[in-house]
């Protein structure tokens, strides 16, 4: 589950975030593409590569592509406030 206390700084508030990178925790972000491939009106890239949310979803099939953004994320880094 994605750590809400390390959230990207610059994530647009609102339930769907991003974490940051934890290079100790091995969770975070490891900038693998899938979310602002799979979702690039939501999810953006940093200069690091790493996700941030650029729009929160707010329409039910909105919703439904960020949440699959977040069950593919292979490290879990995508947060639903919701869930
Ligand atoms: S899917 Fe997960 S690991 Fe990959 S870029 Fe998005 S937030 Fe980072």
């Amino acid at each position: 589950m994605a750590n809400s206390e390390m959230k990207h700084s610059k994530n647009i508030a609102g339930r769907f975030y991003c974490t940051d990178p934890d290079d100790e925790g091995g969770e975070g972000c490891i900038a693998c593409n899938v979310c602002y491939s799979g979702a690039p009106d939501f999810f953006a890239e940093d200069d690091d590569g790493n996700a941030y949310i650029i729009k929160q979803p707010t329409t039910d099939e909105e919703i439904e592509l960020c949440t699959e953004q977040l069950e593919a994320c292979p490290v879990s880094s995508i947060g639903d406030a919701e869930q």
